[in-house]
């Protein structure tokens, strides 16, 4: 018997997918679409799961409440280009991708390129040890990615479209400017193939990591409990990151998934005191303009952090010269 994702996958692939190959003259991807449909259908199905444990909730324990949700149209707008779109599009299409053609290229110079099953052969007897070790990677170098993100003006210009937002849900996590999404994928995708994560893996891994990432901005009193917190990130301990005090690009808590790097690295705050979401410098058209306000928003703010700090090393620079 033929199972329902795979049933609508050819469903889809049949009626809405080669038409559109056969019309562009794509058709070497023909035999690969029948996955891309599989994992848009994933990545419909990952939205449907935030909503499942999302929405109550918001709904039955909100933090704060608002007359008007309007701001949060626009981050469900990003949630459903990334989670259906680009989501499926970069972690299977492009992984896939990337892997077999730098695989082949190794081989065909006789260089096998090590993985972290190969390197250590005992991983091999212990697949779910391996996968949460995928894990702690990728979220160990995502740490790093997202503290860096802060550290340069240009990067921080891009991210404080994702800062912005005064009225957080699970929907912002997907609230990112297209270049920061883009270093941020590209980011995991290179990890991922330093590693050797197997290709169906990837994307398995990724829906894990950004399920808790949704979940961590919920706009919700639940919390995780002492304990608990400190092995997954919060809806409270990404509050924090989120909020007023912290804003801007000195912060706290960078861990998306594992807050362990933000306790051993000594950037954690656990405190619960925290409702207040945003970025007090941000303005207007990064906070409630429509999806295309923002985007160009955040570009103009990168342009503009990065040329003051060009400024500010000339001037050092001609200090340093004049001998002030
Ligand atoms: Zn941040
Ligand atoms: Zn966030």
């Amino acid at each position: 018997m033929i199972d329902p994702f795979s049933w609508l996958a050819g469903w889809m692939q049949e009626h809405w997918l080669i038409p559109v190959l056969y019309h562009f003259g794509w058709m070497e991807w023909e035999d690969t679409s029948f996955l891309w449909a599989i994992f848009a259908i994933y990545g419909v199905l990952q939205v449907v799961m935030n909503l499942a444990v999302c929405m109550p909730l918001e709904r039955f324990w909100p933090l704060q409440k608002w007359e008007s949700r309007e701001a949060v149209g626009t981050d469900i707008l990003y949630t459903l280009v990334a989670r259906v779109g680009v989501f499926p599009l970069v972690t299977f299409f492009v992984f896939y991708q990337l892997q077999t053609w730098i695989n082949g290229v190794l081989t065909d110079h006789g260089y096998i390129p090590p993985t972290l099953e190969s390197t250590f052969p005992t991983l091999l007897d212990h697949p779910v040890l391996t996968f949460f070790l995928y894990a702690f990677i990728l979220d160990f170098a995502d740490y790093w990615r997202h503290r860096l993100s802060h550290t340069f003006g240009w990067w921080y210009g891009l991210h404080a479209l994702h800062h912005a937002q005064e009225k957080m849900t699970f929907w912002s996590d997907d609230r990112n400017h297209l270049l920061d999404d883009t270093i941020t994928y590209l980011w995991a995708v290179v990890i991922g193939l330093l590693i050797g994560i197997p290709p169906l893996q990837f994307p398995l891994l990724m829906l894990m990591l950004r399920f808790i990432e949704s979940l961590s901005h919920a706009n919700t009193r639940m919390t995780f409990g002492w304990l608990g917190e400190r092995l997954v990130v919060s809806p409270q301990f990404h509050r924090v990151h989120h909020g007023l005090k912290a804003a801007g690009r000195r912060s706290c808590n960078y861990g998306a998934v594992f807050p362990y790097w933000d306790m051993i690295l000594r950037t954690a705050d656990f405190s619960h005191d925290v409702v207040e979401t945003g970025d007090p410098k941000a303005d207007r058209a990064l906070i409630d303009g429509s999806w295309w306000a923002q985007q160009r928003a955040g570009l103009k703010l990168s342009v503009r952090l990065a040329l003051r700090r060009r400024r500010k090393d000339a001037a050092s620079t001609t200090d340093a010269v004049a001998g002030r």
